[in-house]
This record gives structure tokens, sequence and C-alpha cells, in this order.
């Protein structure tokens, strides 16, 4: 026999709680994110590129890269690393970490 229990409303049962992701969180406040890499921490920045017209070159394929388009900047966590800031381009910097460490850094 089966014991009888009172059905309440099981919050498992409510069709599968999605986890209330919020992946814009840090891109709605807009700016800075910190990025921890085999070489540091790096603070990396998403810029659009509109309204700029210099061309920067990427230190991760030694290619420059064109006015408006957008890219990333990134430099050293470290007081004094925005002194140290690099324009990349939005792929190179995320292979930048697949290299390893024993590159360099910019
Ligand atoms: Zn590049």
């Amino acid at each position: 026999m089966s014991p009888r229990r009172a059905r309440r409303m099981d919050p498992w049962d409510r069709g599968g709680r999605a986890a209330p992701a919020r992946p814009l969180d840090g891109a709605l406040r807009g700016m800075d994110r910190v990025e921890e890499g085999p070489d540091g921490e790096w603070k990396v920045r998403l810029v659009s590129g509109a309204g700029s017209d210099k061309t920067y070159r990427c230190p991760g394929c030694d290619q420059e890269i064109r006015p408006g388009l957008p890219h990333i900047v990134s430099w050293p966590n470290w007081t004094g690393g925005e002194g140290e800031r690099r324009h990349w381009h939005t792929g190179c910097w995320h292979k930048r970490a697949d290299r390893g460490p024993g590159r360099t850094r910019y």
C-alpha cells in the first residue's frame, strides 16, 4: 500500500526551473571585464570601432585592425597596466590563451 501523501505544489514540478542566467549583466554595465589568462589577469574591453578612424596593429597576428572593426582592447590588470593597452582582433585575443604560456605578453 502506498502512503497517501498530500500533493502539495512541488517546486520541482513546475516544468523545470530554468536557471536565471544573466550573461548580459556585465555587458550591460558596459565595460571592462577581467579575464584570467595563463599569463595573468587582464582587463578586457570590447570596442565597437565605430567612430574610430585609427588603424591598430594586432599583436596576435601582426595584421592591421581596420577602422570601424569591432575588436578588443586589453591591458594587464595591475597598477599602471593601462599604459600597456593593446588592441586585438577579437579572434586573436581568444586564440591567445590557446597558445599557452611562454609567448610574449603583447
Ligand atoms: Zn589579429
